[in-house]
């Protein structure tokens, strides 16, 4: 049994009170780990460590700070294999995508904004011979990051990483649903050398963990990734103390198919858009929409690959589509699918859990499920399942595509294939989302604005949109 430690002061520590929750393999359904129910002691521990270690950290120069963050990315990219499995493991998620896209964006992220910082400048604004006004941007001082368990060390390190750069010091709060890559993570930062106290990680429940962060008053802003309903709830706790915050939140993302795609490569990437990581990226496209006249072509096609996708192992390296991430996870996306059904759906691949021979008997699988003849008004339609759940539905003209995609409370993210290069940008402009990509998915410039719309999230995270949260403009006017 592996003990997970908190992140404290530079050292890896127990959580004060001895209490430990369980971590599961959702493969197997088997406790592995023993995770620390952090509470408020542990808390102003770590405040205590991070307000000592604020203002050499924010002093800094930036070369230097750069310099460590540097080399806490080449940490990360030399354990990236043993990153990845852990995160398989921790997660259910296929290693291949562990490794791909998971443990690569992780020290991808920390080395971008390690030289994003060196490029960060302030703006100035002349009033011609009157005078000049110039702004600071100086760091917020201690902030809270709290991160999901769908991309669990690739979304830490893609909050922490802007956070520090920008001279902050650090209260982080992995899911307690999948907290090993944050462990992992706090022991390459002891051999980055990065100072005691500039980061402190705290793991448990985030109704106590994460609620203390949120209202804890020396915590000056927070950086929240998980669904919509805690996301107003944290919204409610930190807007009457008047911290700043960002929140990236839920979708329910429209992928739009137009008769004019190149139909063989959409296939493969709907198929990957709806699939990847068992559905659970919040800009996975879970309502597929598509042009009338390849309805039926399309629908064949889609549904081959959808059934050839290979349901095993995680660790095993041909294994597309692993495990949910737990049981009542699990529980949550079967009972939408059973929704879909009494709501006049029909299943036409899937809508089932698998039972696996071997060493994942007993873990958490359901396999891809699609599913069509629902109206955009029902709930399947409406709501997030956060799973491999698809519907599929025809429309006759680009109004009716963008009126599908638009019908929810949700604007996170979309997706349009056509070659009527017009019709894509015309659509991209009328689409309520923060996210639009066009023959493409889930391709990512880290220097582009990240974020939902609606009830997808406030604010915007990436590149300079990143630095700026997580810097305090102040102007400073001076007059001739
Ligand atoms: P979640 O239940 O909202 O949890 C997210 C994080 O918040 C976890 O660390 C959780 O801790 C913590 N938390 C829960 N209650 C809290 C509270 N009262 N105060 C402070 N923290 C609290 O979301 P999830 O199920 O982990 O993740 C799935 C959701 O994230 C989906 O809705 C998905 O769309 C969304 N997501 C959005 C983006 C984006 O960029 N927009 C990216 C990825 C995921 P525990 O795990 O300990 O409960």
């Amino acid at each position: 049994m592996q003990i997970i430690n908190n992140f404290i002061d530079g050292e890896l520590i127990p959580p004060s009170s001895q209490q430990f929750l369980e971590n599961v393999e959702p493969a197997t359904g088997n406790v592995y780990s023993q995770i620390p129910e952090s509470n408020r002691d542990d808390l102003s521990h770590a405040v205590a460590a991070a307000k000592k270690a604020l203002p050499e950290w924010s002093g800094m120069s930036i070369e230097d700070r750069a310099r460590i963050l540097t080399r806490l990315a080449d940490e990360v990219e030399n354990a990236s294999d043993e990153l990845a499995k852990a995160e398989a493991i921790d997660n259910g998620k296929p290693i291949s995508l562990a490794k791909a896209v998971d443990s690569y964006r992780a020290s991808a992220n920390i080395r971008f904004f390690a030289q994003a910082i060196t490029q960060f400048s302030s703006e100035s604004h002349s009033m011609g011979n009157e005078g000049i006004n110039y702004t600071l941007r100086d760091p917020i001082g201690i902030v809270g990051t709290i991160s999901p368990w769908n991309l669990p060390l690739y979304l830490f390190t893609w909050k922490i990483a802007p956070a520090l750069a920008a001279g902050n010091v650090v209260i982080a709060k992995p899911s307690e649903v999948t907290p090993m890559t944050a462990f992992l993570f706090s022991k390459l930062c002891v051999k980055a050398g990065l100072p005691r106290g500039v980061l402190n990680i705290l793991h448990g429940s985030g109704g106590n963990i994460g609620q203390a962060i949120v209202e804890h008053p020396e915590i000056k802003a927070i950086s929240f990734t998980g669904g919509t309903a805690t996301g107003k709830k944290l919204a409610a706790t930190a807007a009457p103390m008047f911290k700043k915050l960002s929140l990236e939140l839920g979708g329910k993302n429209p992928t739009l198919v137009f008769a004019d795609c190149d139909f063989e490569s959409t296939v493969n990437q709907v198929v990957r858009s709806a699939f990847a990581n068992q559905g659970q990226i919040c800009l996975c496209g879970s309502r597929i929409y598509i042009e009338r006249p390849i309805y039926e072509k399309f629908k064949e096609a889609f549904l081959r690959q959808v059934e050839d996708l290979k349901i095993g192992d995680p660790l095993e390296l041909s294994t597309q589509h692993g495990a949910l991430v737990s049981q009542p996870h699990m529980d949550k996306v079967l009972s939408y699918i059973e929704l879909a059904k009494k709501e006049g759906g029909q299943v036409l691949t899937g809508g089932e859990r698998i039972t696996l021979k071997g060493r994942c008997e007993t873990g958490f699988f359901v396999s891809p499920t699609v599913i069509e003849g629902l109206p955009l008004s029902c709930r399947t339609n409406q709501e997030e399942i956060f799973g491999p759940v698809c519907t599929l539905q025809p429309f006759d003209n680009d109004d009716e595509a963008v009126s599908l995609a638009n019908g929810t409370e949700y604007g996170l993210a979309t997706s349009v294939w056509s070659n009527n290069l017009s019709r894509c940008h015309r659509l991209a402009k009328q689409l309520d989302f923060g996210i639009v990509w066009i023959n493409c998915w889930l391709q990512r410039d880290l220097r582009t604005p990240f974020g939902g719309v609606k009830a997808s999230g406030v604010g915007r995270e990436g590149g300079l949109e990143a630095l700026r949260f997580f810097t305090e403009p102040k102007n400073v006017c001076v007059k001739y």
